[in-house]
């Protein structure tokens, strides 16, 4: 564990909005210790809807290819249709999501950081996330600053504006379709799931893990991360090669997302994908385990 600490943690105000979401979609969650409401297909469709909202919504489009630009999809729709996708993450619309993490990597484990471990462990995993707002924050202003390129983006802006309609639309369908069994498998504990792997990547994976790397920040590989993340828990690759579409480089560092997108590039709808190439010395362990 890090033993300095960041002391000051920034003016916040509680968010009511996502703490009621958030609080209500754990609470759903729950819903699946009543026997009645669980189901075989509920139960698959949790899994396919993880990698379908987490891994293609959140991993390959919110951050590989909204945020660092690392690959490009053709026709321009798919970009948004994998963009509505990430919303059902109930993860907050796309500007805002890449405008924080944009931040975070400006600022890793530095004052400034969206979230670091720094100011604590459960900060880092979730805690910043109800606590966000404050006069700058999730501002036109603040948009225009970390992600001009999204704002200026009339359809970017709008799915930002009702992002939290498509997540609900998901819920009804689920409901709709198969009854309760579906809600709270493949809606409420599915986005819980995603949302806490998501967030492990912000807390655990700057806190566990080895670094391949010499950077900045205290960004660590870890590999249990990785697996729940489809390949995010290489992130001391990651934050050492930001705009690489690839973020497992060793190849035991299987990269879910990744091999994801290569199978789009073959499929001719995946190009301009950003690599590194590294020199085999730069792949040594440079430290291993969470000492600094
Ligand atoms: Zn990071
Ligand atoms: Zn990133």
């Amino acid at each position: 564990m890090a033993t300095t600490t960041i002391a000051q943690k920034p003016q916040h105000k509680i968010a009511w909005a996502p703490i009621i979401w958030i609080g209500g979609l754990h609470i759903g969650a729950l819903l699946a210790f009543w026997p009645a409401w669980f189901s075989w297909s509920g139960l698959a469709l949790c899994f396919v809807l993880h990698w379908v909202t987490g891994g293609l919504g959140i991993c390959m489009t919110y951050h590989r290819l909204l945020t660092h630009r690392s690959f490009a999809l053709r026709p321009r729709w798919l970009e948004y249709f994998f963009t509505i996708l990430g919303t059902c993450s109930s993860e907050g619309g796309p500007i805002g999501w890449v405008a924080d993490h944009r931040r975070h990597h400006a600022n890793s484990d530095e004052e400034d950081d969206t979230h670091t471990p720094l100011q604590g462990f459960f900060w880092a995993h979730m805690v910043w996330w109800m606590f966000y707002q404050d006069e700058t924050q999730h501002s036109a202003a603040y948009y225009q600053k970390w992600a001009p390129d999204l704002y200026r983006d009339p359809v970017h802006r709008w799915i930002e504006k009702y992002h939290i309609i498509f997540p609900i639309a998901m819920f009804a369908a689920l409901y709709a379709l198969g009854g309760m069994s579906w809600l709270v498998w493949g809606g409420f504990v599915r986005t819980v799931l995603v949302l806490h792997a998501t967030w492990l990547v912000n807390s655990a994976s700057h806190v566990w893990g080895y670094r391949s790397h010499e950077t900045r920040d205290r960004s660590k590989n870890l590999w249990w991360v990785a697996l729940v993340t489809y390949g995010e828990g290489w992130h001391n690759n990651h934050h050492a090669f930001q705009t690489s579409a690839r973020h497992g480089l060793r190849w035991w560092e299987i990269d879910v997302t990744y091999i994801t997108i290569w199978m789009m590039k073959v499929c001719r709808i995946a190009y301009n994908i950003k690599l590194v190439k590294i020199p085999s010395r730069r792949l040594g362990l440079a430290s291993v385990g969470p000492a600094e």
